[in-house]
């Protein structure tokens, strides 16, 4: 579904990101996890065509995406789901989610099917998103992805911020989309919860893939993560 070969990405005159090869194939949840500035976000930024790709190419779909503009990746099936959430914060959550529609040769999923995995949701409908949890504005965020018809969604950091019990949630729920045969990408740095839920994964370091392989061998073999993770 998501092929990205070999690319270098730049800010400015920085290299960020030098060589780096990830795919994710259709209704698989790969993981990409590394420390501080190892250039995940910046993988996903490449992804989306916030950061301009100097070398290598993308294809999502069958279809080079690497000089698209971010509107047009969006249109193509790629929803996202930012660390920081990223919603309006002084329109509800029902205005959030109905802006959030979009056509794409993939399925758009409704409200109901929304309520389905967050029953909590449909409670908030009538409340601004600034008065919003943590947890509630990740729910707005994840039904926002799902409604705007995605073949593949992009969640950085999901666990940022958020109490460990809907950690657990938002982990169940991005298994969930396994099942619907979306296919998910996943930058984390709190690693362990994702392993469960993973079928692969990618260690990156200094804008470089230093490991790639099954997430349940960097699960079950502590060795091997303490080396790569620190954990
Ligand atoms: P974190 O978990 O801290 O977000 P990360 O793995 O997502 O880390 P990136 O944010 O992708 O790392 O950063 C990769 C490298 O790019 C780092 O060296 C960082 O300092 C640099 N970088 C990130 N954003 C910018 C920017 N806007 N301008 C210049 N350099 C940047």
């Amino acid at each position: 579904m998501l092929a990205i070969n070999d690319i270098e990405t730049f800010y400015g005159e920085t290299q960020a990101l030098f060589g780096a090869s990830i795919e994710v194939g259709e209704g698989e949840i790969v993981a990409l996890l590394g420390p501080n500035g190892a250039g995940k976000t910046t993988t996903i930024r490449s992804i989306l065509g916030l950061t301009p790709v100097r070398q290598g190419d993308i294809t999502f779909d069958g279809e080079d995406i690497t000089r698209l503009q971010t509107h047009q990746i969006a249109q193509r099936g790629i929803s996202w789901v930012p660390d920081d959430r990223r919603v309006f914060p002084t329109l509800t959550v029902a205005r959030n989610l109905s802006i959030a529609r979009k056509r794409t040769r993939f399925r758009s999923w409704s409200l109901d099917e929304c309520y389905g995995i967050f029953s909590a949701l449909e409670h908030l409908m009538g409340r601004e998103c600034e008065n919003l949890s943590g947890g509630e504005m990740q729910m707005v965020a994840i039904s926002r992805a799902l409604i705007g018809a995605p073949g593949l969604v992009l969640f950085d950091e999901p666990s940022q911020g958020l109490a460990p019990k809907i950690v657990q949630d938002v982990m169940k729920t991005i298994g969930h989309l396994k099942s619907e045969g979306i296919s998910v990408l996943v930058v984390e740095q709190n690693a362990l919860s994702i392993l469960d839920v993973a079928d692969r994964v990618y260690v990156m370091d200094h804008g470089r893939i230093i490991h790639q392989g099954p997430a349940v061998e960097l699960r079950d073999d502590t060795g091997l993560r303490a080396k790569l993770l620190g954990i």
